[in-house]
């Protein structure tokens, strides 16, 4: 599929939804935590691949003196997020950027906390912590979350689907011998449990579709990508006991 029209159906898919990935409010603050980081500090955070902001906004009321820079290739994800920010009362804190997760126009050791979920595996893991690792300040934290394999050998058609779609899913310990290896230390790790796919991601997402359908009727592609979504979450549930999200969170050396 023509990859402009791919993102196109993708962003009208999600758009109305709360998040655009696995996930949740507690799972954020759980990794907050981990951060260890003086919550009522004033903090200059990141957001990085925000989407509508599920976690900017969870930040957002949970760090009350910091300020937040929200990114996203996508504008109407920032246009979402900018009227919930307003709504919540806490659109003086937080700021929309449009652009690319791996040209940041960010100056270095900026940051105090750098946070993104679901969203790194756009780049690939190893080169999103080495990219992102200049512009947080000495002793600053990086959260983020990435799909993982629960346990080595997985069964074969889940082993091939992800091989295929993302190489870089890997175990926990393989995931933290990589942040190691690019200069962070660990401060906490979580895994993400199925109601974070289901009840907030899947069946969100499986909602929407006949209004989506039938916003473009007649549109071949947009069939494919119904069925894309549908195949990816019969295979979650099939096999969530061999995948999820890691959560890590990392204190840069
Ligand atoms: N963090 C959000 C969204 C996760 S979905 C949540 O948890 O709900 C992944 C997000 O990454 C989407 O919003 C998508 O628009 C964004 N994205 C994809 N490629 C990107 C890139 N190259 N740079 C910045 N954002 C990107």
């Amino acid at each position: 599929m023509n990859e402009e029209l791919l993102f196109s159906l993708m962003v009208d898919l999600h758009l109305e939804g709360e998040r655009q990935g696995p996930g949740s409010s507690e799972e954020t603050l759980r990794a907050l935590a981990h951060s260890r980081l003086d919550t009522s500090s004033s903090l200059e955070v990141a957001d990085i691949g925000c989407g509508t902001g599920a976690s900017t906004l969870v930040l957002a009321r949970n760090l009350p003196n910091s300020q937040i820079t929200a990114v996203d290739l996508f504008p109407a994800f920032l246009d979402v997020l900018a009227r919930r920010a307003e709504k919540d009362g806490v659109s003086n804190r937080i700021k929309g950027i449009e652009g690319s997760m791996d040209c940041l126009p960010f100056t270095e050791e900026s940051f105090d906390l750098i946070w993104s979920e679901g969203a790194i595996y756009n780049i690939g893991f190893k080169k999103g912590i080495e990219l992102w690792k200049p512009f947080l300040k000495i002793g600053g934290v990086l959260a983020v979350s990435e799909i993982m394999w629960l346990h080595p050998n997985p069964p074969t058609e889940i082993r091939e689907h992800w091989e295929a779609e993302y190489p870089e899913i890997a175990t926990a310990p393989e995931k933290i011998k990589s942040l190691e290896a690019a200069g962070y230390d660990l401060l906490g790790y979580s895994v993400l449990p199925p109601s974070n796919w289901i009840t907030n991601y899947y069946a969100p997402t499986e909602s929407r579709i006949p209004k989506f359908s039938a916003r473009h009727v007649g549109v071949q592609e947009v069939e494919e990508l119904i069925a894309m979504e549908r195949q990816e979450a019969k295979l979650y549930e099939q096999y969530q006991n061999w995948f999820s999200y890691g959560f890590y969170v990392v204190v840069k050396r």
